[in-house]
């Protein structure tokens, strides 16, 4: 048998064909290999489209402040209850890890500040409120971060 390789245009590995989606076309393959097809459905659409949501987002922020701020107290809230018993959880945990000695997983490094990852975000919104951390949506963690990038510019402005 004739073997047929076939180059994966998301990936831009050459593959055997036999590898690739099969699709209604006329090699009966699609034009992705089924390793790229998979992660590209098991990642939401959220995490495929990060970039945009995250410009999106910031484009929203800066024309509604107002709305911003409300959403977030509104967010504050509503999940102060629902998160006071994981909250209270997690820091007996944390604690005992440390006492343990153990490295703490939730741990913020310089460079998670410096880069306003999303775990030095959650943080922040997690600091002194009752919020937990997996509840934190993305979106929230969104305007977090275009928060404290503005105040640090502001900052770094005044300084
Ligand atoms: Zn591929």
């Amino acid at each position: 048998m004739q073997v047929v390789l076939k180059k994966c245009t998301k990936c831009k590995l050459t593959k055997i064909l036999t590898v690739f989606v099969k699709r209604n076309t006329v090699s009966g393959y699609g034009s992705w290999c089924k390793e790229c097809a998979n992660k590209h459905i098991k990642q939401p659409w959220e995490k495929r489209n990060r970039k945009k949501i995250a410009v999106k987002n910031k484009k929203w922020y800066k024309n509604n402040k107002k709305e911003a701020q409300r959403r977030f107290n509104e967010y504050r809230r509503t999940h102060r209850d629902i998160c006071n018993a994981q909250v209270r959880r997690y820091k007996a945990k944390s604690k005992e890890n440390h006492k343990r000695g153990q490295k703490d997983n939730n741990r913020v490094g310089t460079k998670d500040r410096l880069m306003l990852r999303d775990r030095y975000i959650k943080k922040l919104l997690v600091g002194k409120t009752s919020l937990c951390f997996n509840d934190i949506l993305g979106e929230l963690v969104e305007l977090k971060r275009e928060q404290v990038r503005l105040s640090r510019e502001l900052k770094r402005q005044a300084s």
